[in-house]
């Protein structure tokens, strides 16, 4: 499971603090040595482990948390609120566009889950949000992907705007919002090209999809599993091509939480979805909150 030893390790040292009847500022050292060291094991970036520990620290020391009648809770309290703030805080709508049609881009590098995001997406916004989608093959590099994609429509009976592997992504994109638009199809779900890793050529491809039609949205798929380094895939895609947002996949493994504690706060961009697995309804909205209880237990 997901955050498993971040878990075990937050809701021990909660536990002992929760209980006090008095908390001295020797108490919440204590308690945040403990924190710190169970964030770091759980892979998350430094610079935000010290960021969190410092704003706990200050809050938890303040005077009325020491004179509450419950200053243990108040210190978890604190720790929840603060673990929630890290991860976004609110949990952040999709953005749909006032002219039709509503363009959103999927981009992330090879293996992340882009393709199968795309189309549990699809699905997504067709049930929850009445849309009309139009799955788009531009993922022309990686073998198998167009024809992946075919059948993910085929499996969900939704329409997949597919011209094989010998157009470039730009002008398969750009033919398949002039269809959208003919077929009254309200949303257009580009799947675009990864590759193994962050270089220009991807870069410039995005940025001459991007600039067809200003997209409403651009989420980069990132692999829960690969910790720091979608860390930073998700600050040189977002430094590069300028994201709206994150979708974190295989969050049903074993991560430890690095990414998923680490991504909001160094490129200020919020996780939207969460993958919980390979089938097709498998994605779900991201709750910050939820997600801290669930790590403190
Ligand atoms: P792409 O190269 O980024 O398009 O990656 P794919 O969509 O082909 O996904 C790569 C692999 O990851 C496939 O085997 C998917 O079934 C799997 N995958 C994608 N998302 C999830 C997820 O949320 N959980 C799990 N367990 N597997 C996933």
């Amino acid at each position: 499971m997901a955050f498993e030893g971040l878990a075990e390790r937050l809701q021990g040292t909660i536990q002992r603090i929760k209980g006090k009847g008095k908390v001295s500022e020797a108490d919440v050292k204590e308690m945040m040595r403990e924190v710190r060291f169970a964030l770091i094991e759980a892979d998350v970036n430094l610079k935000v482990v010290k960021e969190f520990v410092k704003k706990v620290s200050e809050r938890a020391v303040g005077q009325d948390v020491m004179e509450s009648l419950t200053p243990g809770q108040q210190v978890v309290k604190i720790v929840k609120d603060e673990l929630t703030n890290l991860m976004g805080g609110e949990q952040s709508k999709i953005e749909f566009a006032t002219k039709q049609p509503t363009v959103i881009m999927m981009v992330g590098l090879q293996g992340a889950g882009k393709t199968t995001t795309s189309g549990k997406l699809a699905g997504m916004l067709r049930k929850k949000h009445n849309r009309k989608p139009l799955l788009v093959a531009a993922d022309v590099y990686r073998p198998a992907a167009v024809q992946q994609l075919e059948t993910i429509g085929k499996q969900l009976s939704l329409p997949v705007f597919s011209k094989g592997t010998d157009l470039s992504p730009v002008e398969i994109s750009r033919q398949a919002i002039e269809y959208a638009k003919a077929e009254h199809l309200d949303t257009v779900i580009i799947d675009t090209a990864g590759r193994l890793h962050v270089d220009e050529n991807l870069m410039q491809e995005l940025k001459d999809i991007r600039a067809l039609k200003e997209p409403d949205e651009i989420f980069l798929v990132v692999d829960a599993m690969t910790g720091q380094d979608a860390v930073n895939v998700a600050q040189n895609f977002n430094e590069a091509i300028g994201i709206t947002g994150v979708v974190l996949t295989k969050l049903d493994g074993d991560t430890r939480g690095g990414a998923a504690l680490s991504i909001r706060s160094v490129t200020d961009k919020p996780i939207k979805f969460v993958g919980m697995g390979e089938k097709m309804d498998a994605l779900e909205a991201f709750y910050p909150e939820r997600m801290a209880s669930r790590i403190l237990g």
